[in-house]
């Protein structure tokens, strides 16, 4: 059986048809609907070449070619009740725990056999052409992997948290595990509270770090990369607006419009795995010439 077929096997017995016949439509491979725009990316690399602050904002399409299921996408789905429910803070702190918790330790397991798709690689091939900062939305640890094979980490903010990490609900402390397994509901060690997923769930605030690093870079950047995203989560798809307004270029990679392309100066049209390693070369052979 196929990578895939594996993954959505497993998938479906844990959580269900709905589950899987979403990863099914996104992992699935499809014939590509948009012939890959090599002007778009000749414009894009102009940009790229030399040395310039490039603040990259991704999105789920970069993981999705990687079998990382998503919610929302092509085919539009912020998908069921149950979805919403098991991502709302409100209930872990009901009595439905056990399941929310069951839920995401299945796609905490999932991470064990996932690996980082060709746009992973070639964006942290980009990253080493000049100063970036990654401001990512997905919970993955696709682009960490990416950075150790290439041995080369550059600065990646998680905006929406870490599903690698674990930390207690009542006073903070976090760690990265894992093989815990969040189901058995296991407490903090330090004061007993309940431990969960480094994630960011809806009705809670994303983690002012990440999000304070990325706001000022979206000030500074010459160009925004945007991978992959939708354009809908805020505060996310703040930041290249904000990146707009304080003069960067922005270059969207994503296989259909999104509400960003609007505000987009370059616009390429395909998926990030197979967009990205044709740009990184682009990129890699102007500043070449420039030596
Ligand atoms: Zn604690």
């Amino acid at each position: 059986m196929s990578l895939f077929g594996r993954i959505r096997n497993r998938i479906a017995r844990s959580a269900g048809r709905a589950l899987s016949h979403i990863v099914d439509r996104i992992i699935l491979p499809s014939p590509s609907t948009h012939p890959m725009n090599l002007t778009s990316i000749k414009r894009a690399a102009q940009h790229l070449k030399g040395q310039p602050r490039v603040l990259v904002c991704v999105g789920s399409g970069l993981s999705a070619e990687s079998g990382v299921p998503t919610f929302r996408g092509p085919g539009g789905m912020f998908y069921e009740a149950k979805i919403a429910r098991l991502t709302h803070v409100d209930t872990f702190e009901s009595d439905q725990r056990r399941e929310m918790m069951g839920w995401y330790q299945e796609r905490r397991d999932l991470l064990d056999t996932i690996k980082p798709n060709p746009g992973h690689h070639a964006l942290i091939g980009l990253c080493q052409t000049g100063n970036y900062t990654i401001a990512t939305q997905n919970v993955d640890h696709l682009l960490e992997a990416a950075s150790d094979e290439a041995d080369f980490r550059p600065e990646i903010l998680h905006l929406h948290g870490s599903l690698l990490e674990v930390r207690c609900h009542d006073c903070g402390r976090s760690f990265e595990d894992l093989t815990l397994d969040l189901e058995t509901l296991p407490t903090c060690e330090h004061c007993g509270g309940p431990l969960r997923p480094g994630v960011v769930w809806f009705g809670e605030s994303l983690p002012h770090a990440a999000l304070q690093t990325s706001a000022e870079a979206s000030q500074q950047a010459d160009v925004c990369l945007i991978l992959g995203t939708s354009g809908l989560v805020h505060p996310a798809a703040a930041l290249p607006e904000t990146a707009r307004q304080f003069g960067a270029t922005l270059i969207e990679v994503n296989p259909n419009p999104t509400a960003l392309s609007d505000i987009s100066d370059i616009i390429i049209r395909g998926k990030t795995g197979e967009v990205l390693p044709v740009l990184l070369k682009e990129v890699e052979r102007l500043n070449k010439i420039k030596e």
